[in-house]
């Protein structure tokens, strides 16, 4: 029997680093991110269909309706979303998933998709989070709030999760993530059916063939 992929969740607070973690990880790695669905306006330089597909309110709606998200939330006034029909057959065929999403999000796929891998990332301090909001340089004052004083309550948040890594340094979160998957990978619970039924083929080959 083909042994399944790890769904690797990864979330955490806005400015915690996600999002070059999760890029600085795929540049080294085989993993397959999932592309999210959102209604909120693409930034410059963001291309449909691989930053996100960008999708109307209705058309979000819709597909709300179809049960084609295995998670949806509304992030700062925009819904987004995670396809359900593409992760879970990559997943099934053996690849190894990355979903970058927030919080809200990763709490559904833990109720629905226990078997995931929650990863927490943290900032270093709630000063170098404030600052890494203000230095990507897209949000007003008031957003920039907004995003500061979610983050501080979502931290609380850290002991749902299986995993917490502090984003000291990129080259550091990306080694320990990738140590949590070796790791996850060689849980007794994900093999084991996979190594009884080896041994029992062995022992069947021995007898009859
Ligand atoms: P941004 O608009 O800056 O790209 O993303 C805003 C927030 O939405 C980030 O915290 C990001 O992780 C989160 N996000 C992106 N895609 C998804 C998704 O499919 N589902 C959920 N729940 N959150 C998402």
């Amino acid at each position: 029997m083909k042994e399944k992929g790890l769904l690797v969740v990864i979330s955490g607070p806005s400015g915690a680093g996600k999002g070059t973690i999760c890029k600085a990880l795929l540049e080294k790695n085989d993993f397959w991110l999932s592309v999210s669905a959102t209604t909120r306006n693409p930034r410059v330089g963001e291309v449909d269909g691989t930053n996100y597909y960008f999708l109307s309110k209705e058309e979000f709606q819709n597909r709300i309706k179809s049960e084609g998200f295995l998670e949806y939330a509304e992030v700062y006034g925009n819904y987004y979303g995670t396809p359900k029909d593409s992760v879970l057959s990559a997943v099934d065929s053996g690849k190894d998933v990355v979903l970058e999403i927030d919080i809200q999000g990763a709490l559904q796929v833990k109720e629905t998709y226990p078997e995931g891998v929650f990863i927490f990332i943290l900032p270093p301090s709630m000063k170098e989070l404030r600052q890494r909001i203000i230095n990507r340089g897209s949000e007003t004052e008031e957003s920039l709030m907004t995003r500061f004083k979610a983050a501080y309550k979502e931290i609380n948040y850290v002991s749902k999760y299986n995993y917490a890594v502090v984003n000291d340094t990129v080259v550091e979160a990306v080694k320990k993530i990738e140590s949590i998957v070796i790791a996850e990978r060689c849980r007794v619970d994900r093999v084991k059916e996979n190594i009884l039924d080896s041994k029992e083929g062995i022992i069947h080959e021995q007898l009859y063939d």
